[in-house]
């Protein structure tokens, strides 16, 4: 698997008690790339929705052969969307969902996630 450079932007997650937790996500606008996230150990990946779409290569057949990078996990059982779901660092699942309102191009920033296509 390789790694893939992402525009993203930063977000802050709240949950329970706990404010200010750091979170990525991309808008559909930027090369429309999809975050995921492996719920074991928070490893970080991306697809291209051209991918997901036209490779011929279906998503879930895609993930079913993979393992985490990181901890070796079988991503299908532990991929999810992010940051719509995330590992804390408390090991406590997270959520969060991003602003409908588009924020300033110059608080983007490029992050390398593993890229599932490739
Ligand atoms: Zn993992």
């Amino acid at each position: 698997m390789n790694r893939r450079t992402v525009k993203c932007f930063k977000g802050y997650a709240q949950s329970g008690v706990r404010f200010n937790i750091e979170v990525l996500y991309t808008l559909p606008d930027y090369y429309h790339t999809k975050l995921f996230t492996c719920l074991r150990c928070g490893a970080l990946y991306c697809a291209d929705q051209d991918d997901i779409d036209c490779s011929g290569r279906p998503f879930d057949a895609v993930i079913a052969d993979l393992e985490c990078q990181e901890c070796q996990s079988p991503l299908s059982a532990t991929l999810a969307p992010y940051p719509e779901s995330f590992r804390m660092a408390d090991e406590t699942m997270g959520h969060f969902t991003p602003s409908p309102l588009i924020p300033d191009d110059q608080d983007s920033f490029s992050v390398d996630f593993w890229n599932l296509y490739t």
